[in-house]
């Protein structure tokens, strides 16, 4: 075995890490996230743990909120955002530069595609868990991509992914404010 060892910042994966390269995909999104958010928000997303799974009928990931799980098709989270992307596109799910574009230099690296989703899936983390009653805090004629346009929280999760990992410039005003807003205000009870 020679897995990069946890990072005190990481998430932690259920079951055996698949191999090295997932670790430091997961490590990847964990430093990201940590760059924008506060202690408290991390250690809030870092109750979540990782569960992979296996299946030719669901697709891509989700948050397991009950049990506190990002839970990830394995087959999915181990392709580069290169890979997943052109799948995706081919797909009508995205467009082209939706993923690759916020992430070019670990476009073609295994993994990858993990770094970016579970960025995507701590936006609905903090975007359920951030207080109030808006689990559907942006219109998602706001969505920065394709995949955020028909639903809220998946156009705040979209939001969230570019603001991560550095590309508010490319955000709307509307879905900027709706991801500083969540990421700045209605923490004191948590
Ligand atoms: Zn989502």
């Amino acid at each position: 075995m020679s897995e990069e060892p946890l990072k005190p910042s990481s998430f932690e994966v259920l079951g055996p890490v698949l191999d090295p390269e997932c670790q430091l995909a997961v490590n990847a999104a964990a430093e990201a996230l940590a760059a924008k958010l506060t202690p408290a928000q991390m250690e809030l997303l870092k109750q979540f743990r990782i569960r992979f799974f296996k299946s030719d009928e669901k697709r891509g990931s989700h948050v397991d909120f009950e049990n506190k799980e990002i839970v990830c098709n394995s087959d999915d989270a181990m392709m580069s955002l290169q890979q997943s992307e052109d799948y995706l596109v081919e797909q009508g799910i995205i467009e082209s530069g939706d993923t690759i574009n916020l992430l070019p230099d670990i476009k073609d690296q295994p993994w990858s595609t993990l770094t970016s989703e579970l960025v995507h899936e701590s936006g609905h983390i903090l975007d359920k868990l951030s207080g109030g009653d808006s689990y559907s805090r942006l219109d998602p004629k706001f969505s920065p991509t394709k995949y955020g346009s028909e639903e809220p929280h998946e156009a705040f999760a979209e939001a969230f992914r570019f603001y991560v990992f550095g590309a508010a410039d490319r955000l709307s005003p509307e879905a900027l404010k709706a991801v500083e807003d969540t990421i700045h205000h209605n923490w004191g009870e948590l």
